[in-house]
């Protein structure tokens, strides 16, 4: 597929990272409420693409799932039906 310049239709939407706009709104594990904005309904982390995070945020989230996850605030995944 060939994307022309003009139309973009890519979708690049140049949103700007949550935590980069908002320097008060901090990443924390213990805050599992906020940590699932960023991951699916079934328990898995959003894609930086998806969420529209900076790579530094993006990874800082990563981490504090995984942390939350390892403290069991947050679930692996959700029980497949
Ligand atoms: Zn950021």
């Amino acid at each position: 597929m060939v994307w022309d310049k003009g139309k973009s239709k890519t979708f690049y939407r140049r949103k700007v990272c949550r935590f980069c706009a908002d320097k008060t709104f901090d990443i924390e594990y213990k805050e599992p409420n906020m940590l699932r904005n960023f991951v699916t309904e079934r328990g898995k982390i959003i894609p930086r693409r998806i969420s529209g995070n900076c790579a530094k945020h993006q990874r800082k989230i990563a981490v504090a799932i995984k942390r939350a996850r390892n403290v069991a605030l947050m679930p692996y995944t959700t029980i497949d039906q």
